[in-house]
């Protein structure tokens, strides 16, 4: 579904009134697709990003709108290793496919894929990697972070 940006994710208003939303911290994975010339409308962008989320959702954002409300400044303060200058790159090179992945770590009371938690970062340990299982909630220390 495509969604409209919000501060923190992505929301879809739906005919009956219903509002799906998504959260960057559910976000999975970063695409970026480039829509051929003769599947499109002329004024339609020829790029959008597509995020999946980890309940299995997918989000499109065309990437006029992502640039009018600033996706990829927020996806870069939301997502460990996504770098905002790589992805503008990568729209001028007009590279396409996965752009970024979240690297998933099994929750080890569940096996659900656990999720970044920077909220409970210990102030003494800023080197340390903290994920959270969105499912039951079990916190893991896993090695150190990423650089951003
Ligand atoms: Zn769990």
């Amino acid at each position: 579904m495509f969604g409209i940006i919000e501060p923190g994710g992505l929301y879809h208003p739906f005919t009956d009134g219903r509002v799906a939303h998504v959260t960057w911290a559910q976000v999975a994975q970063v695409d970026l697709f480039e829509v051929d010339r003769d599947d499109r409308f002329f004024w339609e962008d020829a790029h959008y990003w597509a995020l999946s989320a980890l309940d299995g959702t997918h989000w499109t954002v065309y990437s006029r709108h992502a640039r009018k409300h600033g996706l990829l400044k927020q996806l870069e303060a939301a997502l460990p290793g996504f770098v905002r200058g790589r992805a503008v790159q990568a729209l001028r090179t007009r590279a396409t496919g996965v752009f970024w992945q979240r690297a998933i770590i099994a929750c080890p009371q569940d096996g659900g894929p656990m999720i970044d938690a920077p909220e409970l970062q210990p102030a003494e340990l800023p080197w340390d990697r903290i994920l959270r299982c969105p499912g039951c909630g079990t916190v893991v220390t896993a090695g150190y972070q990423r650089w951003r």
